[in-house]
């Protein structure tokens, strides 16, 4: 069993892959951040310069690597990608950095784990496109200058409030991602489905965009596994029934609430009697990292009002009483 889930993992992200939109120009929503990058990249190819650093923020799966990898291809340059946390020490970020050639973007996906230490090294190649680096150690050691090939750093992170000021102060473009438009995702859905030569009608995808949670990472994999029951019991082709029998078998709820979702939701009323309630606990009562629930799970149930949050913690809104087919604690109280 084992030695089969690799090769299915790789052949899913193989996918992910596939399905990636190469140019701005198939980079579907996120309206506002496409228009000025369009002009930004323009500017600096009739300037013969680096795009100007960039930093992208925003939940998971909305479309930020994708992104770094179409500014590469705009700018005609190749990325390179790393990770905050996979950058250990100094000398790892100085090797890739010395690598680059003249206008490559060096992708760093959740920037703000960077160690201290790999940081510092950070603030001098973004500015000055030179790096400090120390030679030999004790009496004998001595630092020494490199020069750099001018590149555009593009970096990710899930929350930005988690950047230290001076790194967050070298981005000359900060753009927030936003969650899709169900009609955005839709799009994608319908391109999606073409590129894997699966037939699927308007109101299919409909059905699987309004229930993705505002995010294409899940509307792609909601696809496919829609696709699975399209090919078994409807001739392959994905309509809305077939989307709605599908989704309700991987128990996404018809307001597009995963399991993750009803059970965060679930224990902040009948554990917490709505709240508030700190993120610890609630985190502790549902067994996950608080840090998934900020940066995952809560973001999507926040800008729908399902959830607040109030300086003494979460709490549930009326919207989640009701979702649950209670009566909202206001109303239990009188
Ligand atoms: P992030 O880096 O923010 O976690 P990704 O860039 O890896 O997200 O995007 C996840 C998947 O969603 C990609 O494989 C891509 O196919 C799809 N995707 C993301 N944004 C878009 C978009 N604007 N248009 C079409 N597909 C998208």
């Amino acid at each position: 069993e084992i030695i089969q889930a690799e090769p299915i993992n790789r052949s899913e992200e193989s996918i992910e892959r596939a399905l990636r939109p190469k140019s701005l120009r198939d980079y579907t929503g996120q309206d506002k951040i496409c228009e000025q990058l369009g002009i930004f990249i323009q500017a600096a190819k009739k300037r013969n310069e680096p795009l100007d650093h960039v930093l992208l923020f925003g939940p998971p799966g909305l479309g930020k690597t994708t992104l770094a990898h179409i500014i590469a291809n705009e700018m005609g340059s190749q990325m390179r990608q790393t990770s905050g946390p996979v950058l250990e020490k100094p000398g790892d970020l100085a090797a890739l950095l010395t690598n680059l050639q003249a206008n490559d973007v060096l992708f760093i996906d959740e920037i703000h784990r960077l160690s201290p230490v790999v940081e510092e090294i950070l603030y001098p190649a973004l500015e000055d496109f030179q790096i400090d680096i120390m030679i030999g150690d004790g009496p004998a050691a001595r630092s020494i200058k490199i020069d750099l090939q001018p590149f555009t750093l593009v970096g990710a992170t899930t929350r930005a409030g988690m950047l230290t000021n001076p790194l967050r102060d070298r981005f000359g473009i900060i753009s927030r991602l936003e969650f899709y438009s169900t009609e955005h995702l839709a799009q994608i859905v319908t391109r999606s489905a073409h590129l894997l030569n699966a037939e699927i009608t308007p109101a299919g995808a409909l059905e699987i965009a309004r229930r993705s949670r505002g995010t294409p990472r899940i509307a792609n994999r909601l696809l496919r596994r829609v696709r699975d029951v399209a090919d078994v019991k409807y001739k392959g082709l994905i309509s809305d029934e077939c989307a709605t029998e599908a989704l309700s078998m991987l128990e996404v709820d018809p307001q597009g609430l995963d399991l993750m979702d009803r059970k965060l939701l679930e224990t902040l009323i009948h554990k917490f009697d709505g709240g508030p309630v700190g993120i610890d606990n609630l985190a502790a009562a549902i067994g996950e990292e608080s840090d998934t629930i900020e940066e995952v799970i809560e973001p999507y149930l926040i800008q729908n009002g399902y959830i607040q949050r109030t300086p003494r913690g979460r709490v549930a809104t009326q919207n989640t009483w009701l979702h649950f087919g209670l009566s909202p604690k206001s109303q239990n109280n009188n």
